[in-house]
This record gives C-alpha cells, sequence and structure tokens, in this order.
C-alpha cells in the first residue's frame, strides 16, 4: 500500500517505519525540515530503541521517504496518517492547531480519494473537524474527490516503541465507512494474525478509547502513589502491598508503580483534555481530577524528603544534590513533563547545585533546562555529566530519577565512599533498603521503611 504519514515524532516515525517494514511505501512529512534533512542522511532526530536499524533498513530498500513537501505527500498516499503533536491548550484541552493545519493542507492537493487517518491524541469529534477542514478546502477549489476519515489512536510506549506497534495488544478503528474500515483491516493484516486484534468501532468510541486507556493507567498510579504515602505513615512498605495486590487478577501486576508521579508528552495532557471535554458538556470528572492532585503533589514528594533530611529549606542552600536520570522514563530522551524537571526547579530556588546524569538525554535535558532557567542559572548550578559514578563525586546526596537499567545495580561502598552524606534517595523503589543499611548508606524510597 502507499502511505504517507504527517508528523515524524515519536508516534509517526515510528508507524512509518513500522509499515514500511511490512512492505508498504510510505512518505513521512514533516515541517520541521531539519528533521526531514536528518533523516534523509540516516540520522534519527529521537531516540528509541531499535529505530536507527529499522528506518535505515528501509529508507535503504527505498520503501521509506522523507520529504517536507506536502505535494509530495498527498500525491504518493492512498491512506494519510496524521501524527502530528496536540499540545495542551492554556485551558487543558488538546489544541489541534498542528491537526486541523495538517488537514488543511491536504485538502488543498487532494486529487483522489484517499483515507485520512487520525494517529494522533484527539477529543471526541476531531475527526468531524477533521473532515470538514478537507472538505472546505476542495469546495473552495471547487473539486469533488471522494475522502474518509477515520479515527485509529495509538497506543505505542515510548522507550518500547517498535515492539509495541509490530505486537500490538489491539488496533482499534473507528469508521464510518464500510471500504475505509476494510482498507484499515488490510493495512493492519500483518501485526496481527486472523485480525483477531482488530477492534472495530464507531469514530467517537474510538477517540475516547484513547483517553479513557490513558486515564485508567493514570489513574492507577495516583492510586499506588497516594497509598504509598499514607504506608510510610503507617509503617508498612508499599512494595509489599503491591505484589500482595497485583497477584490478583482482578488488579494484575502491571502499572502498580508508586514513584514521583507521571510525567511524559501524554498521561498528564490526556488527563486534562478528557477533564476538559467533560466539563464543557457540563460533568464534572471527580476521580480524574483527584489523580490529577494527586500527581500535582506527588511529583514534590521527594524534594520534601530532602527538605526533612536537611533540616528545612535553608538546609539545602549550597549542597549538592546528584541526579540519576532526567529523561521522564527510561529507553527515551523525552524530557516532556519530566519529573526530574519540577525536582530540579525546587531545588535551584532552594539554592541547592544539581549534578546530574542520563544516559540519553543529555542533550534534549540541557536544552529544555536552559530554556527553563537560562544560560547563567544553569552554568553555574547544573553539570550534566558523562556518567553515573562522575554525576556522585563532589555531592552530598544521590536521588534516582529514572529508573534507567545502568542504574539498577549501583556500587554500594563507592556510594557510601563518595556521598559526602551517605544517603540515596530512591524516587522509583527499585533498591533493597537492607542492602544500604548494610553499606552504610541512610536510603530513603516512596513508601517504604527506611532500611535505617
Ligand atoms: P512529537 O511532538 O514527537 O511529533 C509531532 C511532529 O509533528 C513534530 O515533528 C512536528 O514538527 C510535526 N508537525 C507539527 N505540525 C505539523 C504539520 N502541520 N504538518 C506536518 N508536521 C507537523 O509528537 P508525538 O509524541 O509523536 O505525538 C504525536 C501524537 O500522538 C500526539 O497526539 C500524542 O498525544 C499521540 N501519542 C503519542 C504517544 C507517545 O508516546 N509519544 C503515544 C501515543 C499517542
Amino acid at each position: 500500500m502507499k502511505i504517507s504519514v504527517i508528523g515524524t515524532g515519536y508516534v509517526g516515525l515510528v508507524s512509518g517505519a513500522c509499515f514500511a517494514d511490512v512492505g508498504n511505501t510510505v512518505l513521512c512529512l514533516d515541517v520541521d525540515t531539519r528533521k526531514i534533512t536528518m533523516l534523509k542522511d540516516g540520522i534519527i532526530p529521537i531516540h528509541e530503541p531499535g529505530l536507527d536499524n529499522l528506518v535505515q533498513r528501509n529508507a535503504a530498500a527505498g520503501r521509506l521517504l522523507f520529504s517536507s513537501n506536502y505535494d509530495d505527500a498527498v500525491s504518493h498516499a492512498d491512506i494519510i496518517f496524521l501524527a502530528v503533536g496536540t499540545p495542551p491548550d492554556e485551558d487543558g484541552s488538546a489544541d489541534l492547531t498542528h491537526i486541523l493545519s495538517a488537514a488543511r493542507s491536504i485538502g488543498e492537493r487532494l486529487t483522489k480519494p484517499a483515507v485520512i487517518v487520525d494517529k494522533s491524541t484527539v477529543p471526541v469529534g476531531t475527526a468531524e473537524k477533521v473532515k470538514r477542514a478537507i472538505a472546505g478546502e476542495l469546495e473552495k477549489r471547487g473539486v469533488n474527490v471522494a475522502f474518509h476519515v477515520v479515527s485509529n489512536p495509538e497506543f505505542l510506549k515510548e522507550g518500547a516503541a517498535i515492539d509495541d506497534f509490530m505486537k500490538p495488544d489491539r488496533i482499534v478503528v473507528g469508521a464510518d465507512d464500510a471500504d475505509a474500515a476494510k482498507q484499515m483491516r488490510q493495512l493492519y493484516a500483518p501485526f496481527s494474525r486472523n485480525h483477531e486484534k482488530f477492534v472495530e468501532m464507531d469514530i467517537r468510541s474510538a477517540e475516547l478509547t484513547k483517553y479513557a486507556a490513558n486515564a485508567m493507567l493514570a489513574t492507577r498510579i495516583s492510586f499506588m502513589n497516594e497509598l504509598a504515602n499514607l504506608s510510610e505513615l503507617l509503617g508498612a512498605d508499599i512494595e509489599a502491598v503491591r505484589l500482595g495486590i497485583g497477584m490478583d487478577p482482578r488488579i494484575g501486576p502491571d502499572f502498580l508503580y508508586a514513584g514521583m508521579g507521571y510525567g511524559g508528552s501524554c498521561f498528564p495532557k490526556d488527563v486534562k483534555a478528557l477533564i476538559k471535554t467533560a466539563s464543557d458538556h457540563k460533568q464534572q470528572l471527580h476521580l480524574l481530577t483527584a489523580t490529577e492532585t494527586v500527581n500535582d503533589a506527588q511529583k514534590n514528594v521527594l524534594f520534601t524528603k530532602l527538605v526533612r533530611f536537611f533540616g528545612g529549606d535553608a538546609g539545602l542552600k549550597g549542597k549538592t544534590i546528584a541526579l540519576w536520570g532526567l529523561s521522564f522514563k527510561p529507553n527515551t530522551d523525552d524530557m516532556r513533563e519530566a519529573p526530574s524537571r519540577i525536582l530540579i526547579k525546587a531545588l535551584f530556588d532552594a539554592g541547592a547545585n544539581v549534578i546530574a546524569y542520563d544516559p540519553v538525554a543529555r542533550e534534549e535535558a540541557k536544552r529544555v533546562l536552559v530554556a527553563e532557567h537560562g544560560e547563567d542559572l544553569c552554568n553555574t548550578r547544573l553539570r550534566i555529566v558523562e556518567s553515573a559514578r562522575q554525576a556522585v563525586e563532589g555531592a552530598d546526596v544521590l536521588v534516582l530519577v529514572t529508573e534507567w537499567k545502568e542504574f539498577r545495580a549501583p556500587d554500594l561502598p563507592f556510594l557510601a565512599e563518595k556521598l559526602k552524606q551517605k544517603a540515596v534517595f530512591d524516587g522509583r523503589n527499585i533498591y533493597d533498603p537492607e542492602a544500604f543499611a548494610a553499606a552504610g548508606l541512610v536510603y530513603e524510597g516512596i513508601g517504604r521503611r527506611s532500611g535505617k
């Protein structure tokens, strides 16, 4: 099949490369010409495990093309995916500027029948807006071209995106036209034996399904975080509780980890957007509002522990805090809504210095933090270093922020020797408190016994 994908971010580039890998000819378009130039040169603008090989292999085979010219993208394809960003607007709603601008760009050029697919996460009713935007442009041109808009939300996880796309749990398609749905079924056949993962529904339900999934996952996280905070007060250990409830098949073991609160480009914005959609329809989503409130508070939990450890805000002044991990989760360089940003801001405000290390997000973190705090502050109070060991040299305490694999088995005698205050704050509960205590280190997790 001939496919174009509009937007070559985490979703668009992965989808495009995976569709190409099963034999389709895919043209990926982005208005960011820097990204397209890099991709044409075989350079992948984002970090996603396995993506470089996948892109290079398919580009070399002539199945994966890159362009920033809409004429190329629209004339190339029978199916056009919209995978542009839908960032939060000031009122929490999803900003549809990019989606509708892409739709108009398609309508300005469409000359043959096509299926337009909303892959971006968009509020219920957006497919109708996309349809109107395209139809409006066709009307201006005085041409009549048959096209259908379908909804096909994406469920991949950054850091495991290729695996998720190649072996999806489910493929949700919302369509109001049988032929368009059939084309989608054919396109996804290589990813789902006998179409068994293919879930077809009406467009509005498909649009809502994506928000429902993210809202449920975010709520699980906030639930566990709230219980973790209670565990601490009660002298219980949330890790034991997690195991004890996760073995119940009605609950399941995944996504039950207490930590520093959810971040990333999806959960925060999608929770906000769903709350806004409901309030536009005069419904208050009490549970989701609480999910968000709990999450906002949770992002400060580690800082509060640090303040307590140093005997108050003033105690942090002039101290040096080592951070392991900056990206919002492991295996990605994505810094959008990363909990590390909130922690770093609080540390700066309290007058502390930060030495940070992340396996892949160093450049992106630097860019984001300089934009947030200015060059001067970052030059004087922040050092982003090249190894986990380097980050600990000269630091008072260590904070584990992102649970990258390389942080999982730390050299405890080294930490005990280097950390001036011999204390580790584990924001992801990946360490064994007893082992840290045995090495002479103070250990503080989230919702756990301290191991002292
Ligand atoms: P991203 O910011 O990484 O990429 C979006 C790309 O779209 C950018 O490269 C941007 O330059 C491009 N773009 C913007 N306007 C354009 C236009 N008019 N024409 C062409 N290109 C344009 O975003 P992402 O993380 O890939 O997310 C895309 C969508 O997918 C969002 O709606 C997001 O909520 C959803 N989603 C994301 C994930 C994820 O894990 N990142 C998972 C599932 C769904």
